[in-house]
């Protein structure tokens, strides 16, 4: 079980500004900019690679709520990251979305 699944089971805490039945978000232990929230669903589904046809749906709804919460975080400019795999910097196994915001980003990322 990833610490993600025991945010949405509830048996760890975190500060969550959003959730339905399908998706959860929650701001990042460890922010990386003034916003950093993680969107994740709540099905268990370890990285994008690992993604299913039927899951197409799903994992847009998570970009789609990105989207939400930036309006309501007021950020007219931000950076929606997927880690995938460990080379990439993934470090929980349960597909997530990074919002950041709040300041400027350099391209390319490191
Ligand atoms: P990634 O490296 O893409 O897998 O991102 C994992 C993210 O989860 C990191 O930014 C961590 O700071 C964050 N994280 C790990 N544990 C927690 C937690 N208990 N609550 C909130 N965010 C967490």
């Amino acid at each position: 079980m990833t610490i993600f699944q025991k945010i949405i089971d509830r048996e760890i805490p975190a500060d969550i500004v959003y959730e339905d039945e399908e998706v959860c978000a929650f701001r990042d232990i460890n922010p990386q900019a003034p916003v950093h929230i993680l969107i994740i669903p709540k099905k268990r589904l370890p990285s994008v690679s690992q993604m299913a046809g039927a899951d197409e749906t799903l994992v847009g709804k998570l970009f789609y709520r990105a989207a939400r919460i930036a309006e309501k975080e007021k950020l007219d400019d931000y950076r929606l990251v997927v880690n995938n795999g460990v080379g990439a910097g993934q470090t929980v196994f349960h597909l997530h979305v990074h919002l950041l915001g709040g300041r400027a980003f350099g391209w390319p990322p490191g």
